[in-house]
């Protein structure tokens, strides 16, 4: 049955029952929800509606399929059920388009190669691989929404939730989305922290001016872990002012912050009102249902595959935060790679028996950061702490640097303390060091890997 070739055109009913919608429901979730339900075609008793994402296809099953066919009834006398099918935005695109068959593989979500890429984004922070549960859909719903319609019902939108729960994942994946489609568009993503130093820099080589226009003339702004401006009152000052003038002309701003804006301390009172105007959405722990599955989406390209039983054990002792999910995945991931075996319930018991027994050892310490990647070059513990410059320390000592920003939530300050009372600014450029450097060097990533890995493993042993 194609819907395009019937008869019946039910795009007058449809257009009728979505103003009925948006009586019935509040205007914001009229717009989060029905907005952006496209009329995509019908038969005798069926509607079909174009939908952004399978995520946003399987929560308007849930919450509103019901609601929907119930109007059409009302509305048309006969029964009328309602289809989803998902056209994202580049699918739409290309279909206007229509000369670039061999773009159309994209549909799946796969073919994420010849997709336009953020420079500052991680590619793997996007929204198919971001799974949505009854702890994360109103962010994660509110997040695909924004990425749809930026600058309009949530402006500025503000995700808060403890560590691991997703923050940096979601605003990235808003800034994925909105690049790839975009013409031009100016588009940053900035942790709080960077933003501060570029600020402070900015000043002391006179071209603070350079910073304010950068930052005021940008299409979409997006400032993970704002937490970290508490005390800093210069920097908020400046924020505030950029905050002014991306709001007054409508620009797009979405921030993090690991808790409730209301419990930040010294925070200016006006920034903290610009903070809370728009929506504010939290993260909560994924529960057992969404910790499954997260651990199945995680495991889908595995070699080694993981059996049922044990993604189960995992879900019902891992209870935190995904970080810890994917913690002690790679754990046995890393010992199925070792023995090359395939995870059973036995294997993963016996594995991650200390990983459950002991949430503290869930922690990553530089330590341990410090002592594998010592042990992998062939280096003590003191030299990467230690002053010394040559290239067989310098190097290893930005590869932990760049381990310990990726592995644990201390800040670029705290790891130059751990590293010997370093500055934050050397810690930052190891980390983009490394970064450019896996751009370009094919054997770094996998150096990486394995380094995360024996990091995990000293952990565990410890
Ligand atoms: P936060 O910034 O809140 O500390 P992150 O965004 O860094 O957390 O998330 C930690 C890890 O967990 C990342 O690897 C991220 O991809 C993953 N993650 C978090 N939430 C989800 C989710 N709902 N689905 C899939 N992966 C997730
Ligand atoms: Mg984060």
């Amino acid at each position: 049955m194609s819907m395009e070739e019937g008869s019946w055109d039910y795009s007058t009913l449809w257009e009728e029952t979505l103003k009925h919608m948006r009586a019935d429901f509040s205007e914001q979730e009229y717009v989060m929800w029905f907005k952006n339900l496209i009329y995509n075609g019908s038969d005798e008793n069926h509607i079909a509606l174009a939908v952004p994402s399978s995520f946003y296809k399987d929560q308007i099953i849930q919450r509103y399929q019901n609601s929907i066919e119930d109007k059409l009834l009302e509305l048309q006398g006969t029964p009328i059920k309602v289809k989803f099918v998902i056209e994202t935005k580049q699918r739409a695109v290309a279909k206007e388009g229509k000369k670039n068959p061999a773009s159309s593989k994209n549909s799946d979500g796969r073919a994420e190669d010849d997709r336009r890429r953020h420079p500052q984004l991680k590619p793997e922070y996007n929204f198919e691989n971001f799974v949505i549960g009854e702890n994360n859909s109103f962010a994660a719903n509110a997040a695909i929404a924004i990425s749809r319609n930026p600058g309009t019902a949530y402006n500025p939108c503000l995700i808060y939730g403890g560590v691991g729960l997703g923050k940096t994942h979601l605003i990235q994946a808003i800034g994925d989305s909105l690049y790839s489609v975009s013409n031009n568009q100016k588009i940053s993503y900035v942790a709080a922290e960077t933003f501060t130093s570029e600020f402070i820099s900015s000043i002391q080589s006179g071209s603070a001016h350079k910073f304010k226009k950068k930052y005021r003339s940008m299409d979409i702004l997006l400032i993970d872990d704002i937490h970290f401006l508490q005390g800093k009152i210069q920097t908020q000052e400046e924020l505030f002012y950029t905050f002014e003038a991306l709001y007054n002309s409508n620009k797009q701003m979405v921030f993090t912050c690991d808790r409730p804006v209301s419990e930040l301390k010294e925070l200016t009172d006006r920034l903290r009102s610009r903070f809370e105007r728009g929506l504010n959405v939290d993260l909560q722990p994924p529960d057992y249902e969404t910790r499954i599955a997260i651990l199945r989406k995680k495991t889908e390209n595995n070699q080694v595959p993981i059996s049922d039983d044990a993604i189960e054990l995992i879900a019902k002792n891992v209870t935190t935060n995904v970080r810890d999910l994917e913690a002690a995945l790679l754990k046995l991931v890393a010992y199925a790679d070792l023995v090359n075996k395939n995870i059973s319930l036995e294997i993963a018991q016996s594995q991650l028996r200390d990983f459950f027994a002991n949430p503290n050892q869930r922690i990553i310490s530089i330590e341990a950061i410090l002592r594998s990647v010592a042990e992998y070059f062939g280096l003590s513990f003191n030299d990467l702490r230690g002053k010394r410059r040559t290239k067989a320390i310098a190097f290893p000592r930005q590869i932990a640097m760049y381990l310990a920003r990726e592995m644990t939530e201390y800040s670029t300050t705290e790891v130059g303390i751990e590293f010997g009372g370093r500055d934050h600014t050397t810690v930052m450029y190891a980390c983009q060091k490394i970064e450019n450097g896996m751009k370009t060097d094919s054997t770094l990533e996998p150096m990486i890997q394995i380094l995360k890995r024996k990091i995990m493993e000293y952990r565990m042993s410890s």
